[in-house]
């Protein structure tokens, strides 16, 4: 049990940002499902998107951002983010990030989709070099206790109360302490969900084991709106290796020079899907090319091949990967790398306005777990960290200026601790879990069709029961939680994609090619 001002479920990027933003003035409590290093943030290679380059402008990274967005971006939002980037960057500089430089100036690189070099960057280890000094910063400050290993279950909202209120108010989180195996309750005035991404719901995933979605399923179970779920973003180019499966290869990669090449034809393929960008069209118009190949030519990958540039240039540039890939026998200064597209970010996610405020009062939301406006059908490359830092202070800004408005935390019911026996059939936990992120790989994955949408939708009507029976009789396990938050959020994916009856952005499906001419999101209501 704590009881704090705000309570912060997840020490990535957003949810950091957001504790030391509001740490001056409020006891903050951040709970962490693993340790407090174990999100995607640490995990970012490339960098983050910011207008410092002579010659770049505002309306040119709004612009950037609205055409990989293919019309669902918020403008006022996209508008709002980039415009704070700048300052953010300062204030991480402030906090001690290394951010790489040539002369006086920071070194910026290029990554697909933008149209000047605008990438802030620690060489390519950025969101590591991130996460420790706000890790750093959140450790060193009196009034944040950082809880690692809990792991949050589901909101408390007014349900929960001893004197239901009906109100709709969220007063914290039950969450699981993996040390003592028992069921905490978190209190506090204000809650921010923070808790990252979708990704492992896939077979392929760049993102941490932890992407399990669980931020997206409490919201939506307590009530909240979710929004362009169907809007999952592939990297074109992860490592393709038996036995490391979610190693990416930085968007960096081609920003430099790098060429994707089919190994069977030794063509440079790209100039049959977009001869102008070649290997710096967005994303999602690379991962396409890349699944086509790959399917016309019976490949198992294609190659990424930067290796026409001089060694020292790679070494220097590109440290951690070359490193990683020596390991592995690879040698990317004298030969190509195997790559494959594999499920990248969450775009979709709980709807939040520009205070990062939520449908339920009390609770907020910031990050990767969110639908802001800032991404519509597509993000743009080093632009979800920036969100992050955006939308984190954001929302300590509005509790701040709020505080007075929030209520205090009524009495709120302890968990209970009825379910006491622990289940004898670990393996259905295991079974469903590897066959949801099978099933959504094959049947929702780069190309969709109606048909394999329905048949993905029908196997999770068939686990959904048994997961449920599953979670209603025994003691919860942290896999027992990540396995019903995954098939919540397949659900919320699914139902997502079968509603858009056009092919936009991410979301490419056979059985409607064409971009309607009304952009609409695609928003789900619990
Ligand atoms: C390999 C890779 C490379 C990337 N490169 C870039 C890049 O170069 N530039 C860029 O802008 N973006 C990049 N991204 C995306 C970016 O890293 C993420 O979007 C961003 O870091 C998300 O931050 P976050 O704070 O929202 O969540 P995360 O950093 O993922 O943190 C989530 C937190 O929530 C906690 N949590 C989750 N569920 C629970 C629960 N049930 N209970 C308690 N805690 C919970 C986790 O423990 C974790 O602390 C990359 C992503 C990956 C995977």
């Amino acid at each position: 049990m704590s009881a704090s001002d705000v309570l912060v479920i997840g020490s990535g990027a957003a949810g950091l940002t957001a504790a030391l933003n509001l740490a001056e003035r409020f006891r903050v409590t951040v709970v962490a499902k693993g340790q407090l290093n174990e999100g995607s943030t640490a995990w970012a290679q490339g960098g983050i998107a910011a207008v410092l380059e002579p010659g770049d402008t505002f309306a040119h990274h709004v612009e950037d951002t609205m055409v990989a967005g293919a019309g669902l971006n918020d403008r006022e939002i996209v508008e709002f983010v980039v415009e704070r980037a700048p300052a953010a960057i300062a204030r991480l500089t402030d906090l001690g990030v290394p951010f790489a430089t040539e002369g006086d100036a920071l070194h910026l690189t290029r990554e697909g989709g933008h149209s000047h070099r605008r990438i802030v960057h620690v060489a390519d280890a950025t969101g590591w070099a991130v996460q420790e000094a706000l890790q750093r910063a959140a450790e060193a400050h009196p009034n944040i206790t950082l809880l690692p290993d809990r792991v949050a279950i589901d909101l408390a909202t007014s349900r929960h109360e001893e004197r239901y209120s009906g109100a709709g108010n969220v007063w914290g989180v039950y969450a699981l302490d993996r040390a003592s195996g028992r069921v905490e309750l978190h209190t506090a005035r204000a809650t921010i969900l923070a808790t990252g991404g979708a990704g492992r719901t896939y077979l392929f995933s760049t993102a941490p084991r932890g992407a399990t979605g669980d931020g997206i399923a409490m919201a939506w179970r307590a009530g909240c709106r979710v929004s362009n779920m169907e809007m999952m973003q592939f990297h074109p180019t992860c490592l393709y290796h038996l036995e490391v499966k979610n190693f990416l290869i930085t968007e960096a990669v081609r920003g430099e020079g790098g060429r994707l090449i089919n190994p069977a034809t030794g063509q440079r393929f790209m100039t049959a899907y977009d001869a102008e960008r070649m290997e710096l069209a967005p994303r999602d118009v690379v991962a396409r090319a890349i699944d086509a190949e790959i399917k016309r030519h019976g490949l198992d990958y294609v190659h990424l091949d930067i290796s026409h540039m001089p060694a020292d240039f790679i070494r220097g540039h590109f440290p951690t990967i070359h490193e990683k890939l020596l390991g592995l026998g690879i040698d990317m200064t004298t030969g190509p790398i195997p790559v494959v597209p594999a499920q990248h970010y969450t775009c979709g996610g709980i709807v939040v306005d520009a205070h990062g405020r939520t449908d339920l009062p009390g609770l907020y939301a910031a990050g990767e777990c969110t639908e802001s406006g800032l991404h519509g059908a597509n993000r743009l490359a080093s632009n979800s960290l920036l969100e992050c830092f955006v939308f984190g202070e954001a929302a300590a800004d509005h509790i701040a200026t709020c505080w007075d408005a929030l209520p205090p935390v009524p009495a709120i019911r302890a968990w209970d601790e009825s379910r006491v026996t622990d289940s004898d059939e670990e393996v259905v936990i295991k079974q469903n879990w590897t066959e949801i992120r099978r099933f959504m790989w094959n049947y929702v994955g780069i190309v969709r069709t109606t048909k394999r949408l329905q048949r993905a939708a029908s196997r999770i009507r068939l686990m959904t029961d048994e997961v449920a029976e599953h979670y209603g009789h025994f003691r919860v396990t942290p896999d027992l939680i990540e396995l019903r938050n995954l098939l919540q959020t397949a659900d919320l994916i699914v139902r997502a994609a079968l509603h858009r009856h056009e092919s936009r952005g991410l979301h490419y499906t056979l059985d409607y090619p064409a971009t309607l001419p009304e952009a609409v999101d695609t928003v789900l209501v619990p």
